[in-house]
């Protein structure tokens, strides 16, 4: 290791800022933010220095450096903006015995700026021993990306259970697993998600020697590409000690399920109808009634098309701790992957998310309304029912030549999309009988699709 990582107490403490460039307000805010009591030493000052001079935040110094001035300094940054400059300030500022950072020129510093994430009390340094800045700022972007925005709440939240840990729990080691249960479980995702009651009600159960409660989880896995994947939903799947999945969660989903969880495919029960939801129903609740973390991991968003509300309702009835992670639903999925905008100012105001297939079968919809001009519909589960729908959208009063959009296993690799008309609906349908999920897009936008380039000038001519 050539540097040591240490964690610098700088509240009120002085530091010397040699330089007035942007690169020094850069480092001079993050002095000030660490509490540092901030002299700059430069003839010419970035305006918004100067600005913090006038506030009084920072002393300014432009006179020529006296060794003096340095002594009492506890650290020194240096950017000048000139290698020759920086090279004399961290030659005298190390002669005067104190420690030197000079921007960009690791080979002259005594000690080097990590990158940095913050989450409240929590601060992560990543360093690479100043030999690769850009690496560093890439690897901060994956832990940005892995500690939660409320961790700082936790850590406070932590800390004020620690009393307590101490006095009711009097073995180490029950100590030891109550921290567990607290930072890995149902408590830590209520602090983080801002449920601040909950997370002191169930704490308080783990206080007082109860076995820790379960939850359940219902979380959208999108349409499935993983890196739609939310943080939340990656977080949780990181916990679960059993998951539910349905048909529309692959396996490139459930690779980021922790290793050790219980995996449990659902997806042919629910396929046996209405009776297998509640067994469905049943099975999440004895489990979390069982002190697990469960996930009921569901394809694109829980509660678009997705049965999401009715387990909540059984889990809400079952006063089973339960919370909804909403995911990317397949039409915004879909339309992004395939360059179909759901608006557009031109061609269409509004949009609907309907379904081709309802719990007895019918089509039951006002067709007038799905057939006004301008809007676009998006239609789950209509693959199979496309032709009926076509033929009622026309006889509305929908033109012919409505574009519209088949799209397929949409955001996967193996993506498919057909383009076409309103007409022709039901026989591009077939087209797609065996595959994947599929999502049918109608409207104008529709001729927007990426896959269809080249006609959608002919087609928007004859559809606007
Ligand atoms: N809750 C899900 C929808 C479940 S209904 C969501 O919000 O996306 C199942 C239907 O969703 C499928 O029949 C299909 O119409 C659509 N669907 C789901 N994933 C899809 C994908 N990757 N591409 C196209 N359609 C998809």
């Amino acid at each position: 290791m050539r540097h040591l990582p240490t964690f610098f107490d700088l509240q009120s403490r002085p530091v010397a800022m040699i330089g007035g460039t942007a690169m020094a307000l850069q480092r001079t805010r993050l002095l000030l933010e660490a509490g540092a009591s901030v002299t700059i030493f430069a003839r010419t000052l970035h305006p918004e220095l100067a600005e913090l001079v006038l506030e009084g935040r920072i002393r300014w110094q432009a006179e020529t450096i006296e060794d003096s001035d340095l002594h009492e300094q506890r650290l020194a940054f240096i950017a000048t903006g000139n290698a020759a400059s920086d090279a004399e300030a961290a030659e005298r500022v190390r002669r005067a015995g104190v420690a030197a950072n000079v921007a960009d020129r690791p080979e002259l510093c005594d000690f080097i700026m990590p990158a940095i994430v913050e989450r409240g009390e929590v601060t992560v340094g990543i360093s690479t021993g100043g030999a690769s800045p850009m690496l560093a700022r890439s690897l901060r972007a994956r832990v940005e990306a892995t500690l939660p925005a409320r961790l700082g709440e936790l850590v406070r939240f932590a800390s004020s259970l620690r009393q307590s840990a101490r006095t009711l729990i009097g073995s180490a080691t029950q100590r030891r697993r109550f921290w567990d249960a607290v930072l890995e479980g149902p408590v830590a995702e209520a602090v983080l998600t801002g449920r601040d009651e909950t997370a002191r009600a169930l704490a308080d159960d783990l206080l007082h020697n109860e076995s820790p409660r379960g939850a359940v989880y219902i979380v959208g896995a999108g349409p499935g590409d993983p890196d739609l994947l939310t943080f939340r939903a990656h977080r949780l799947m990181q916990q679960a000690d059993i998951v539910f999945y349905d048909e529309l969660v692959g396996p490139e989903i459930l690779n980021y399920v922790r290793r050790d969880a219980e995996r449990v495919y659902v997806g042919k029960i629910k396929s046996h109808h209405s009776k297998s939801q509640d067994a469905i129903n049943e099975l999440l609740a004895r489990h979390a009634k069982a002190g697990k973390r469960v996930l009921r991991l569901k394809g694109g968003d829980p509660f678009v098309f997705g049965r999401g509300g009715e387990e909540l309702e059984y889990l809400r009835r079952e006063s089973i701790e339960t919370v909804v992670v909403p995911g990317i639903t397949a039409a915004l999925g879909c339309a992004a992957a395939t360059g179909i905008p759901l608006t557009h100012r031109d061609y269409a105001s509004s949009v609907t998310f309907l379904t081709g297939h309802t719990r007895d079968g019918e089509l039951a919809t006002d067709w007038r309304v799905l057939a006004r001009p301008d809007q676009t519909l998006v239609v789950y589960m209509g693959l199979s029912t496309a032709g009926s729908l076509a033929a009622k959208l026309l006889v509305a009063g929908l033109p012919r030549s409505t574009p519209v959009a088949i799209v397929e296993r949409g955001t996967r690799p193996d993506q498919r999309v057909t383009t076409g008309i309103l007409s022709d609906l039901k026989a591009l349908a077939e087209r797609h009988k065996d595959g994947g999920p599929a999502l049918l897009i109608i409207g104008k936008v529709a001729a927007l699709a990426n896959a269809d380039i080249a006609g959608v000038a002919d087609q928007l001519k004859e559809a606007v």
